[in-house]
């Protein structure tokens, strides 16, 4: 299979690193992200070559880094539904809602994606031994994937981790450390110990190729619409890294030519009132995050304090028109019931706060109700049981059943 990538470039200041060499952040301390020789990509690939594929993420493979088939490390990261949700869209008063289902990929979020592509690349380069400072769920991608691979990993998350984090950790062997702080105080664990313990720092954004996975998801999604964009994305925001991914795949398919109109999503960034560093940074006009202090949310995948990504994450939202927003974190679990009640679609916690966001939105007239609304479920709502605390009432077999109340 011929590659495409002809090298890598800093986010921020534009300077070019050579590709196929292990790379973290830019000189910079910057985000890497990786080029391509689009116009090659075009005269290889006719868009309708892609009908024949198999129904994962590899169908975009002249998109995506990985130069030796052999180094792929895969689980089947397989194309994920864009299910319809009438009863859910009638109860906003909106014409068309779609849900797209990451909860679907291995290991229950779409972190997979950005992991299958990580270890991959980690393969390629030779890499053996990789760390991460996660929040839960990228923590369980990549302890699977590194094991796919026969790779080590080691995970730093904080020990009021959603519990089925911390298992699935363990059970995929990787060596999982509980730690009594945030995913910034994890990933400063990572930074200082790398040298000493020779690990590779897989840390969203600091290094270049979970972006490029998540960037599949803007592919697959403008490929189910018919290579039509959607006039609004609604996204939960922690690193960023799949708001970034998706715009990023929005620029490559215009390059490609793919698209049938150059219209542009508007990208709604949603975070919890428990842990809103872009929202805020929005709200104050700013291109930079301050960090947010005494994060607190059930939405663990969102409660990233600071991001190294945030300028990415607000330069494509105001690029594409569209703006980044807190809501309650109180209201979570209303709103996963909401959906699951509703269309049987259970929201992770993360992509209940896009509820919240899309109720003020409506009333706000920032969202008109004739508009094609796409929400991102990023995780499975079944690796979250702390986020439901309702008591289900119980039936004593010792004393006389209350049929009345049945
Ligand atoms: C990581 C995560 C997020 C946040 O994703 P980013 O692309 O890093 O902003 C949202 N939801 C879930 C379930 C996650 O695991």
């Amino acid at each position: 299979m011929p590659n495409f990538v002809t090298h890598l470039e800093c986010s921020l200041t534009g300077e070019r690193y050579p590709a196929g060499v292990v790379h973290n952040l830019s000189a910079a301390g910057r985000p890497l992200c990786v080029r391509y020789d689009l116009a090659a990509v075009r005269a290889a690939l006719p868009r309708e070559a892609l009908r024949d594929r198999p129904a994962n993420l590899w169908r975009y493979r002249e998109l995506l880094p990985v130069r030796d088939d052999a180094n792929i490390v895969s689980l089947d990261e397989t194309i994920t539904p864009l299910l319809s949700a009438p009863r859910l869209a009638a109860s906003f008063g909106v014409e068309q809602l779609l849900v797209k289902d990451e909860s679907r990929l291995p290991t229950g979020s779409f972190k997979a994606r950005g992991m299958a592509l990580a270890v991959s690349m980690a393969r390629e380069l030779g890499l053996t031994r990789l760390a991460v400072p996660t929040a839960g769920n990228a923590g369980g991608a990549l302890a699977a994937y590194a094991a796919r691979a026969g790779l080590e990993a080691t995970v730093f998350m904080p020990d009021d981790t959603p519990i089925i984090n911390q298992k699935e950790c363990f059970l995929a062997g990787a060596k999982t450390w509980l730690v009594n702080g945030l995913i910034t105080d994890c990933g400063r664990l990572v930074g200082e110990g790398k040298a000493q313990k020779g690990w590779f720092d897989v840390s969203t954004l600091k290094e270049p190729y979970r972006l490029e996975g998540k960037k599949t998801m803007g592919l697959e999604l403008a490929e189910q619409l018919g290579w039509e964009l959607p006039d609004v994305i609604l996204y939960p925001t922690g690193g960023g890294t799949g708001l970034i991914g998706m715009a990023k795949a929005f620029d490559e398919l215009a390059a490609l030519g793919w698209l049938r109109h150059d219209r542009r999503p508007r990208f709604i960034s949603c975070q919890s009132t428990g842990c809103a560093p872009i929202a805020t940074a929005f709200a104050r006009g700013e291109r930079f995050a301050t960090k947010f202090e005494g994060a607190a949310t059930v939405a663990s995948g969102i409660r990233v304090p600071a991001a190294v990504g945030d300028f990415l994450i607000l330069d494509a939202v105001r690029a594409s028109g569209g703006l980044a927003l807190a809501t309650p974190e109180a209201d979570i679990p209303r709103w996963m019931q909401l959906a699951a009640s509703k269309e049987g679609i259970a929201l992770c916690p993360e992509t209940a706060v896009c509820l919240g966001a899309l109720e003020v939105l409506l009333e706000r007239g920032a969202i008109r109700r004739d508009e094609r609304i796409v929400i991102f479920n990023t995780g499975a709502a079944q690796k979250y049981p702390e986020a439901v605390r309702e008591q289900l009432p119980r039936l004593d077999l010792a004393q006389p059943i209350p049929w009345d109340r049945i």
